[in-house]
């Protein structure tokens, strides 16, 4: 926290404050975000909550609307101001404000901050991309998914904050909707969350975790959010469970408010904005020459689980009619594909991609084995379009995996035809065991590697290759455990699936 005085207010150009009394509550315990880079734009996220944990979700505000001033400079001592305004902190959006700092150089670093009630935020690093089509320099990009608050301490987080990457992208499973569950590392505040005030409260029980706020303040984020982020396993209308029961219109209420503070929690861009339950959350975003980020969304679209669940097989997961993303999500991401902008082509994404078969022939039905026709569509369509690198990221499973990608799973010799990294989660599935046993090894060759450590992944990004470096953290039950690399493993331009480097 920075105190306030006159030396500050003038060096900060922050001159058309209102004086505020110092008895003001510190509004900014949730700390500030940056998000979406552009080559002149970033997002600038954060939110007034002098209490964040109020039950009716205000996070301790009054009713009425407060101004947010910000700042973005190129150094941290905001010595020079390149871009500023006031913002609104509405009372209707939970005092959340999503500022577009625009009027920015391309892939350039800049620090940022706010001001409020006469109190300043943390100060926050970010960055711009490089200009559409412009050559880049390496990218060293981190992506994450699953911190059930429950399951453990964040200190992944705060590893990720440590490499001071360029580039973080979450993958969902932000927070987990389920009630308190004593005897874990931490609990959950209250009841399954239901409401648009227990979203909130939610939200601002995760964020008020300092590893967490350290891993915002790094670098900005590029984010999807997956099915906790709602509730588990749902798919589009459909619940995959009824608990706790909920009738039509009160489980469309409950989507409406997870997506609503979805958005307002996290550093989007207005144009992900939902209304009702309807939220575009499939974007490109582009980093110059070296990278095209396709961000989609496998929820709010997809058909029912096959087979009514995890695990198991039926012939439904084979239906060419099956969607997982949708069609015009499909036929988005299939024409972006084709456009070539980039060396590589990453597709930022929640579930398994690859085929994986147990020995008894069962499969993930909430992962593509149970859309397969769709997942069939869509690597045929990268293959008639002459996608150089596709790399498809994803979380969601809690073990990390690096993978080739296969015309035809059931065979073996099939021509590889891509890559996929899994990051592992963050906490969820706790502490986990050293083993890199791969499993279901013998019947899934092209699975190159597995871990059951939390943590994330690590992409350095040429123009020659993609290097993943598969980070753990020791433990998540004590705080501040170690990091460790775990595995690596290279992707080359023009060749591809995974190598040992
Ligand atoms: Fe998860
Ligand atoms: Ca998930």
């Amino acid at each position: 926290m920075y105190k306030v005085n006159r030396r500050t207010f003038v060096l900060g150009g922050l001159g058309a404050m209102v004086a505020v009394p110092r008895r003001n509550a510190y509004p900014f315990t949730l700390g500030i975000a940056s998000g979406e880079p552009a080559s002149d734009s970033v997002v600038l996220w954060t939110r007034l909550a002098p209490d964040p944990l109020a039950a009716d979700g205000h996070g301790g505000m009054p009713a009425a609307d407060v101004p947010v001033e910000w700042q973005v400079s190129p150094t941290g001592s905001f010595a020079k101001i390149v871009s500023s305004g006031t913002a609104t902190a509405r009372h209707d959006d939970a005092h959340t404000v999503h500022v577009i700092a625009g009027g920015l150089a391309p892939d350039r670093e800049y620090h940022y901050r706010f001001r409020s009630q006469g109190r300043l935020s943390p100060t926050g690093r970010t960055r711009t991309a490089p200009r559409p089509g412009a050559a880049a320099r390496d990218l060293v990009m981190l992506f994450a998914s699953c911190a059930n608050f429950e399951a453990g301490y964040f200190t992944a987080y705060r590893r990720m904050a440590e490499e001071r990457p360029g580039l973080i992208l979450h993958l969902g499973d932000y927070i987990y909707e389920g009630q308190a569950k004593p005897g874990h590392v931490r609990v959950h505040l209250g009841p399954e969350i239901l409401t648009l005030a227990d979203y909130r409260r939610r939200y601002g029980q995760y964020k008020v975790d300092p590893d967490l706020q350290a891993a915002h303040a790094a670098a900005p984020w590029i984010v999807v959010p997956d099915d906790h982020d709602v509730e588990d396993d749902y798919a589009g209308n459909h619940r995959l469970d009824d608990i706790p029961p909920l009738t039509a219109a009160q489980w469309t209420a409950r989507r409406a408010a997870a997506y609503r503070a979805y958005y307002e929690h996290l550093p989007l861009r207005p144009r992900s904005q939902p209304s009702g339950t309807s939220m575009r959350l499939y974007r490109r975003l582009e980093w110059g020459r070296l990278a095209t980020f396709h961000m989609l969304d496998t929820r709010q679209f997809r058909d029912p689980q096959a087979c009514g669940g995890h695990y198991r097989v039926c012939p439904d997961a084979d239906r060419p009619g099956r969607s997982m993303t949708g069609k015009a999500q499909e036929d988005w991401l299939l024409d972006g594909l084709a456009q070539h902008r980039a060396t590589w082509d990453i597709i930022g994404q929640q579930v398994f991609f690859a085929g994986q078969l147990d020995s008894r022939g069962t499969g993930n039905m909430d992962a593509w084995d149970g859309y397969r026709a769709a997942r069939d569509r869509l690597q045929r369509g990268w293959v008639e379009r002459g996608v150089r690198n596709p790399v498809v990221l994803t979380g969601d499973i809690h073990t990390a995996w690096a993978n080739d990608l296969k015309l035809d799973y059931a065979d073996p010799r099939s021509r590889t035809i891509g890559a996929e990294l899994v990051c592992t989660s963050i906490t969820s599935r706790g502490d986990g065991s050293p083993s890199t046993a791969i499993p279901t090894a013998s019947v899934n060759p092209h699975l190159k590697f597995y871990s059951d450590r939390r943590g994330y992944t690590r992409a350095t990004v040429t123009p020659e290759q993609i290097t993943a470096d598969f980070r753990g953290v020791d433990a998540v039950s004590v705080r501040n455990a170690p990091i460790r690399t775990l595995g690596s493993f290279a992707i080359a331009d023009g060749r591809p699936g995974v190598q040992r480097p």
